[in-house]
């Protein structure tokens, strides 16, 4: 990739660099790119840019702007493939997912499209004779969507398309890890004909760019996802304006598995959850609970199926399951974890190493007997490591699960509805998968309790998000 990347501002490309950064494919260590580093001067420029869209593109008919939304899907399923190649290039994924995501983002795009024609009000009834009393949505103006690594080309849509159907025009700042993705989404964008200013795109480091978006007061709303530090750092910027935020954190799902479950149903949605994107991914069960009877069993399953998982460069190695971490400390962060472990009394079953090679590889890795206070039971792995502990019944189980900093979600593995149904109520999380692992449907509701963040995303809730509510009095 030899591509002169630049910001996308007012719906021009602009070549305004502070610095530049170093692009790396992690299989590798190749260099795929250097990247502009956005100079303060344009991160104002996107922002006065998106301002002065907003108030027309508000204006725009919703079911018109639904339309400029299809036009980009439309372009992203067009290059499909070249996306995806470039998505597992840049930040390590297998090629298989890297084209699930570039799919999901556009069927994402028409769904919030979809809700053109449905962004009702409320008419509501009143105390008063003669008084007429409803409730409409308007759009809260200029969004700054700042993104982490790992979904880099969905979480753009995640954060774009909601806020474009409501009316919101938005500055994205992807991870200075993956912005190269974010600026092939960028040159489709500029080949529709969405008016200038309504999306804008600037890069570069979270200290720099991130830091100045998230204490501007042209912004109002800043809509987050990434770590847990970075999103209380947003939180306290954003506090000096009183800008509202919308942050996605991090995650530490717990997985209970009791013994009246279907192991091999089990064992199979574990693995898979923790291997794939190489266990990068907030949502995936990141600490096993399992109960007593079947203990052995469920550990044998899971060895022989991390054991077998294939792992390497996705792109020299088309049918490997798992590719790279994403940096170097991303790769050192998950040895040094498991070491820990190590060192605290867990044991080993398979992995726990690193990958004598070019890339951030690290071995699909089981642990067992942890307990609650080991720091690889609570805090946020983010690598294919699977660390089990074990309970004597579902009581424990919920109360270790919710024993945690964060909220985010949660399963259990189970054939009796009454402990599923238990579980239900009692976990503290936002999202519950029984019998199964992550992937959310884009028409549920995606949001952490405690440190997992504020707000939400996906569906009608996540929507209302970018939306502010006025109410109107009436009296005739
Ligand atoms: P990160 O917090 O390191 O970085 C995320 C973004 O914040 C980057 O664009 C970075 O440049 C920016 N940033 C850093 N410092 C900043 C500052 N002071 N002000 C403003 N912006 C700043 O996260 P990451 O390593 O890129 O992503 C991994 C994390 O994201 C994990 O914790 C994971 O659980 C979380 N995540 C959460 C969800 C969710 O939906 N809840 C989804 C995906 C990832």
């Amino acid at each position: 990739m030899t591509e002169h990347y630049k910001d996308y501002v007012d719906g021009r490309f602009v070549e305004a660099a502070a610095s530049m950064l170093d692009v790396y494919n992690p299989a590798t260590q190749e260099l795929l790119a250097r990247v502009p580093e956005s100079s303060a001067d344009t991160v104002e420029e996107a922002i006065a840019a998106a301002r002065k869209a907003q108030g027309s593109w508000e204006k725009t008919p919703a079911i018109q702007r639904a339309g400029y939304l299809r036009q980009i899907s439309a372009k992203l399923r067009q290059h499909r493939d070249r996306l995806a190649q470039i998505i597992t290039r840049e930040q390590g994924k297998v090629l298989g997912l890297a084209t699930v995501e570039v799919d999901f983002t556009a069927d994402y795009i028409d769904y919030m499209a979809e809700w053109a024609r449905r962004l009702d009000g409320e008419v509501l009834t009143s105390d008063r004779a003669g008084e007429h009393i409803w409730l409409m949505r308007k759009p809260i103006g200029v969004v700054a969507g700042i993104l982490p690594w790992n979904f880099p080309f969905f979480l753009i849509a995640r954060k774009m398309a909601p806020a474009l159907i409501t009316g919101n025009t938005i500055v994205i700042k992807p991870s200075e890890e993956t912005p190269i993705n974010a600026y092939e989404f960028a040159k489709l964008v500029a080949e529709t004909d969405l008016p200038a200013g309504v999306f804008n795109l600037v890069c570069g480091r979270g200290a720099s760019v991130g830091s100045q978006l998230s204490s501007h007061t042209g912004v109002d709303l800043i809509t987050f996802t990434g770590s847990v530090p970075t999103g209380i750092r947003i939180m306290q910027a954003a506090a000096q304006n009183l800008t509202r935020v919308n942050l996605e954190l991090g995650g530490k799902a717990p997985a209970i598995v009791l013994n009246d479950a279907d192991l091999d149903l089990a064992a199979k949605a574990l693995v898979d959850s923790r291997i794939i994107n190489t266990g990068q991914v907030c949502n995936c069960a990141e600490r096993v609970y399992v109960q007593r009877g079947v203990a052995d069993a469920l550990a044998e399953k899971l060895a022989a199926k991390l054991a077998a998982t294939r792992y390497g460069d996705p792109i020299a190695q088309p049918d490997v399951d798992m590719g790279p971490l994403v940096n170097r400390v991303g790769r050192d962060k998950v040895a040094t974890m498991v070491e820990r472990a190590r060192a605290d009394g867990a044991q080993i079953v398979t992995g726990g190493r690193v990958v004598d090679s070019a890339g951030w590889h690290y071995e699909p890795t089981l642990i067992t007997h942890c307990t609650a206070d080991m720091e690889i039971m609570r805090k946020e792995i983010f690598g294919p490591v699977l660390p089990v502990q074990i309970v004597d019944d579902v009581e424990e189980a919920i109360a270790l699960a919710n024993d945690s900093e964060y909220g985010l979600t949660s399963s259990i593995f189970t054939r009796d509805i009454n402990s599923a149904m238990r579980a239900v109520r009692d976990l503290k999380f936002g999202e519950t998968y029984i019998n199964r692992e992550h992937f959310e449907a884009m028409q549920g509701f995606h949001a952490g309790r405690r440190k997992s963040g504020i707000g939400g995303a996906d569906g009608k809730h996540g929507l209302l998000e970018f939306t502010e509510t006025h109410v109107v009095y009436l009296q005739t």
